[in-house]
């Protein structure tokens, strides 16, 4: 299976500058042959329905569960659709430790965009405490954060994002990664993608880990000379 890479800008970038990174990004698939999906997270005003050559999809880091409505702040299904927006981030653990969105939001949330036919990369990962108290104390922390969520739905990939990997430079070593994710296989059988301080010098050892179909990429992927080097990569 080939590998799928994705990026989350989280509150970096321009429309304008997202507009030039999606075009250098454009170019370099083209000249590296690379023919794999990429999906790209923008934040919301840089969405954009881009002219693009390549396989590049475009993603919302967040969105509320309405056509449209009062929720003050949010954007719904119309502003997604305005620019064929149908991929969807839900449960990133900055929105759930961050924004407080809670396991019963989240699953709501899921149900609604599955409802309407959103891909759907759904996140999952425990803080340090939990990793401390080890494996039993991790899969339960997994468990529970797969409440309410259909993992038969067609169009789900799911994301392993351990917390404390996330923008602190702590990358899980290869072994957790492939004990982590052969957990999360046993209870999903869905793509599963790594994601916590992925860059150009570990996404290689990090792709080759059995069971991980790919990288949710923040900080690395925020400049395009360093995505377009992972995309040499992968
Ligand atoms: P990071 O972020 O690569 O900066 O650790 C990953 C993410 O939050 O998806």
């Amino acid at each position: 299976m080939s590998k799928i890479l994705a990026a989350n800008f989280k509150t970096n970038h321009t429309r304008a500058s997202t507009q030039e990174y999606v075009e250098k990004l454009d170019t370099s698939m083209g000249e590296l042959g690379y023919l794999d999906d990429l999906y790209l997270f923008p934040p919301a005003t840089a969405l954009n329905n881009f002219n693009v050559k390549n396989s590049i999809h475009i993603g919302a880091q967040n969105a509320y569960p309405t056509i449209k409505g009062s929720f003050t702040g949010e954007i719904g299904v119309e502003q997604l659709e305005e620019f064929n927006v149908k991929t969807l981030l839900i449960g990133h653990s900055e929105r759930r430790h961050i924004l407080g969105e809670t396991q019963e939001f989240i699953a709501k949330k899921y149900i609604w965009f599955i409802e309407k036919g959103f891909k759907i990369f759904y996140c999952i990962g425990e803080p340090l405490e939990v990793r401390e108290a080890g494996d039993k104390a991790v899969r339960q922390y997994l468990v529970e954060q797969l409440e309410g969520i259909d993992t038969s739905y067609e169009n789900l990939i799911l994301a392993y994002e351990p917390v404390w990997a996330i923008g602190t430079g702590k990358t899980a070593t290869a072994e957790l990664i492939e004990r982590t994710h052969s957990m999360i296989k046993e209870m999903v059988d869905k793509p599963l993608l790594y994601g916590g301080s992925v860059k150009p010098q570990n996404l290689a050892e990090i792709l080759a880990v059995p069971g991980c179909d790919g990288a949710l990429i923040g900080t690395a992927s925020w400049d395009a000379e360093s995505m377009i080097s992972m995309l040499e990569i992968a």
